[in-house]
């Protein structure tokens, strides 16, 4: 049977049960199991606030656009960023109308904070940090420099969810955390993501941008006429961008089995290892902290020809895919092509390694036996 990178795996009597509740009620919009989500997830990672979006990318537009505004950012500010991410990292600091600047990463595949620091210019507002994988990095350096540079710190926690250090969930240092929850993502629903603002006021006008910027609290504040309710006020001109009780009903049964998932993520991830031994000469595996318990959305390797594995893995019925393409390549990005040498180098040798809950140690096994016999054969 052919092995995916990705397969997800539902709780689904229970997810079809949570959902059918939305059905019997008449409601499967903004409301009722959003906020339920919104308040699990609250009490899952000890964030004070959470607001419920489809999708991480609009969460990141969001995200750049509201400390934009309220921290008085002009077009053109930089932001700095890493080249190995999905674009929608890099397009939210675009749409605002400023600047990814682009450090190196390092063998975490996070970003390099010696190259962040050379990266600071008078223009630096913000630095946007991908924890790679589930994998943190030098997370803690970051947050470090941004403090002492007075910068402001976005955390793309998109493979994040459920990742811990020293026993909790990280981020709280961040000024902002944005989760996806996209089909393939560790905590998988459909479409959906969570932004978490340290500053309350940040999460209020959040939930008016993403609901077209209408303020539902206006007039009821205002007015004790009950019958006043439909006159709320528009402050923004804001996005579709708020999530769906629908979503939100599979988001919290999946979140009940996130810790136990991500725990058999690690398993494969040590099998990975184990089979892998013997071959640190031709086969670079990512650096992972002690301290750090990487939620394991990604397993990636980095090896030469790495295109012709790809195909002998294709050709066992085994499907792996790349984490990323550098996005200095793409054209919007190209003016800062050649300045990231280590990215460009992943970008070139890496290779993400089937990684779903449906995998047995036998496939895990499969896997590398195809990898060491290639590696034997032709490097
Ligand atoms: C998947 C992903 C996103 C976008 O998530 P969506 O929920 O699909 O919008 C953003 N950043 C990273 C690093 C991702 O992997």
């Amino acid at each position: 049977m052919a092995i995916q990178l990705f397969k997800a795996k539902y709780e689904i009597d229970e997810c079809l049960e949570e959902i059918r509740k939305c059905l019997e009620i008449g409601w499967t919009g903004l409301g009722f199991k959003t906020l339920e989500f919104e308040n699990a997830w609250k009490e899952y990672t000890g964030f004070p606030f959470a607001h419920y979006t489809n999708s991480s990318t609009i969460g990141l537009n969001l995200a750049v656009n509201i400390m934009k505004e309220e921290y008085g950012w002009k077009d053109g500010d930089e932001i700095i960023s890493t080249p190995i991410t999905f674009v929608s990292t890099n397009h939210a600091i675009l749409k605002s109308n400023m600047k990814p600047v682009f450090a190196d990463i390092d063998d975490t595949m996070c970003l390099n904070p010696d190259s962040v620091k050379k990266c600071i210019t008078d223009k630096t507002k913000a630095v946007m940090y991908v924890g790679m994988g589930g994998n943190m990095g030098n997370y803690y350096e970051i947050v470090s420099i941004c403090v002492e540079n007075n910068l402001k710190l976005i955390l793309d926690a998109a493979h994040m969810a459920g990742t811990r250090f020293g026993g909790t969930i990280p981020g709280k240092e961040a000024d902002v955390v944005v989760y996806s929850f996209q089909a393939v993502k560790n905590l998988p629903t459909a479409d959906s993501g969570m932004i978490c603002f340290k500053n309350g006021e940040l999460d209020k006008i959040a939930r008016k941008k993403s609901w077209l910027g209408i303020n539902k609290d206006t007039y009821s504040r205002t007015t004790s006429l009950k019958n006043y309710k439909w006159r709320y006020d528009v402050e923004y001109v804001g996005e579709k961008g708020h999530g769906n009780s629908i979503m939100a009903a599979i988001g919290i049964v999946q979140l009940k089995y996130l810790d136990r998932d991500n725990a058999y993520r690690r398993q494969l991830t040590k099998w990975y290892l184990e089979e892998l031994r013997g071959y640190e000469d031709k086969i670079k595996t990512v650096r992972i902290e002690d301290e750090c318990e990487s939620s394991c959305h990604l397993f990636q390797i980095c090896v030469d020809k790495r295109d012709e594995l790809m195909v002998e893995l294709n050709a066992h019925d085994i499907y792996p895919g790349v984490h990323y393409y550098s996005n200095t390549n793409y054209k919007m990005y190209r003016y800062a092509q050649g300045t990231c040498p280590y990215a460009d180098y992943v970008s070139a040798h890496t290779i993400s390694l089937p990684m779903n809950l449906y995998m047995t140690h036998k496939d895990v096994d499969d896997i590398c036996n195809v990898i060491k016999a290639f590696l034997d054969a032709v490097v």
